[in-house]
């Protein structure tokens, strides 16, 4: 369906979970955080049923996320549940691939195409500290595992000065011999990112044509993102930025997000949205429903506006919203 600016929106993230095996810098204080309660988060039933409802309303692709996905029990049974709905044309995960270690073929056969691996980083002593205890070969296996079965494989990092800055072009040669796309995207200044410092994708992309050379622009697309990929000689894959904050995308943006506790948010920064969950459980009937998501998804705000004052700006972690 087309939002009230025009924009169509097809493409869906769910949070499954707020609860993550790592604790990320950027993302969750060290000593964790309280978890929602399993009678909170929506049953994997209801995200079916939703998910049918919004595939009657345009939405085409999904992407399971979280917290960490996989450390929600039977994630791969929702991802085959939600490859048998009706309409949906593809699925993704956002997943740090720590839990996928010896079971990318097991996610593969659930019908998930495509996997965004969150690595910042290549050097084992800088993940293991940004991640507060991650081990990056269990992350490389997966992403070789994943290549080598011909899933459509993204890295994601978030570049954060004085800590993986330095490290940059390493982790975007992951890209010279494998078809994968390196993907750097500007820190959010959302739940623990906002205490940290950012590198904008222009200083990102200075530093990869200083390090590869010429960046010749990758006009294929590959995926359904916001993402500018460029492709330096030689490199089988690309790589690519993504720049919230200082190159806004609201114009075109086609997604909408469900949180774990069942929240329907139209805006990362925005507490917009509406409460399904509530209306789940009241028993509303599927036209109801429809409406309501119908209405909703209406009222998408025109733009984040992470840089300027908003009635209404999200307080809630990263690891609650599913990045
Ligand atoms: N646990 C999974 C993972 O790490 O891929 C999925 C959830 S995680 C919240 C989704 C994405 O959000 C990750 O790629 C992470 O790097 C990103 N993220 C978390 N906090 C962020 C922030 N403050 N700014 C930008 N990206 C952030
Ligand atoms: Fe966990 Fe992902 Fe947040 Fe890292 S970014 S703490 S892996 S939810």
């Amino acid at each position: 369906m087309l939002d009230d600016c025009g924009r169509r929106i097809d493409y869906l993230r769910i949070s499954i979970t707020d609860r993550c095996n790592l604790r990320c810098v950027y993302c969750m204080p060290e000593g964790g955080v309280s978890t929602l309660r399993h009678s909170d988060i929506l049953s994997y039933e209801e995200i079916v049923r939703l998910t049918g409802l919004l595939t009657r309303l345009g939405v085409r692709h999904l992407r399971v996320t979280g917290g960490e996905p996989m450390a929600r029990r039977g994630c791969l049974d929702l991802v085959r549940r939600l490859h048998e709905t009706g309409g949906v044309e593809t699925i993704a995960m956002t997943t740090n691939a720590l839990l996928l270690r010896g079971r990318v073929a097991e996610a593969r056969a659930a019908g998930l195409d495509a996997l965004n691996i969150s690595l910042d980083t290549v050097d084992p002593a800088t993940y293991a500290a940004m991640t507060r205890g991650g081990r990056v070969e269990d992350v490389l296996s997966v992403i070789d595992d994943a290549v080598s079965l011909g899933m459509r494989v993204k890295v994601n990092a978030v570049p954060v000065r004085g800590m993986n800055d330095h490290q940059l072009a390493a982790l975007a040669a992951l890209a010279r011999d494998r078809e994968i796309h390196v993907r750097f995207i500007e820190l959010m200044p959302v739940g623990c990112g906002a205490g940290l410092s950012p590198v904008p994708s222009d200083e990102v992309l200075a530093r990869m044509e200083a390090a590869f050379g010429p960046l010749a622009p990758d006009t294929s697309r590959h995926g359904f993102g916001p993402a500018r990929y460029v492709r330096p000689e030689g490199f089988a894959g690309s790589i690519g930025v993504i720049s919230p904050m200082s190159h806004e995308f609201c114009d075109t943006c086609n997604r909408v997000r469900l949180t774990a506790d069942g929240y329907l948010k139209l805006c990362l920064n925005h507490q917009a949205g509406l409460d399904v969950r509530a209306l789940l459980r009241e028993g509303a009937d599927d036209d109801v429903l429809l409406e309501a998501l119908r209405a909703a998804i209406a009222r998408k705000p025109a733009r984040h506006g992470f840089l300027e004052e908003i009635g209404d700006r999200e307080e809630r972690r990263m690891n609650e919203i599913g990045g």
